[in-house]
């Protein structure tokens, strides 16, 4: 396990900078490695979103589970996991993240995503859907200012229960969009959920992005 370590080439996807295990903040540009939200990945300067999730993903296995920014690492492990669309590994990241953080909006949040597993809503069976809204709704709870929660909660009750003529429980798909409408759209974080699911109805896309 030591040897793996010492192979691996860490380098700050801001400022390239070698960072030795275990490091959070890069002590060359300052850069937070533990990040909160996807779209912190496409603010890197040095890379991809793509290669930077994947630094991130090394350097969040180089923290271990007594570090006090343990939780906050499988959180920023779940979210390049999510990125790299390993839905598996973000899976258990995030619940190791909301183990430890259960006030955690974008751990629930992403969480929620990340159960889609990169398929169509509809597609999916009721009890993973069941599951998707428990973490939505407690994200929503503890944090109802983000525009993306909401349209990932009218994604569902338009992609799955309208979608498969069933009754839509609480609010309607109708008021969960306008509950979106009335924040502000995060533009990375809209790209970013419409790039982590399937979605056929290029109204409900536009409706989603904003744009009707
Ligand atoms: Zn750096």
């Amino acid at each position: 396990m030591p040897n793996e370590m010492q192979a691996q080439t860490l380098s700050c996807p801001n400022c390239g900078y070698n960072l030795s295990p275990g490091i959070k903040i890069c002590p060359a540009c300052n850069s937070h490695l533990l990040i909160t939200t996807i779209s912190q990945l496409s603010s890197f300067k040095k890379t991809t979103a793509a290669e930077a999730a994947r630094q991130i993903t090394k350097q969040c296995d180089t923290i271990r589970e007594g570090d006090p920014d343990y939780a906050q690492a499988m959180l920023a492990r779940g979210i390049a996991y999510l990125q790299l669309k390993n839905y598996t590994l973000a899976t258990k990241s995030f619940e190791r993240a909301i183990d430890k953080l259960p006030e955690s909006a974008e751990a629930h949040y992403y969480y929620a995503l990340s159960l889609i597993g990169g398929r169509r809503p509809m597609t999916l069976d009721s009890s993973k859907i069941e599951r998707i809204e428990e973490f939505l709704n407690t994200a929503l709870q503890l944090d109802d200012s983000k525009a993306h929660y909401h349209l990932l909660s009218y994604i569902i009750k338009k992609d799955y229960y309208e979608e498969k003529g069933l009754m839509v429980r609480g609010l309607s798909a109708g008021e969960t969009l306008g509950n979106g409408n009335a924040r502000g759209r995060d533009p990375e974080e809209i790209k970013q959920l419409l790039d982590q699911l399937i979605l056929r109805d290029d109204k409900l896309i536009a409706a989603v992005r904003g744009e009707e």
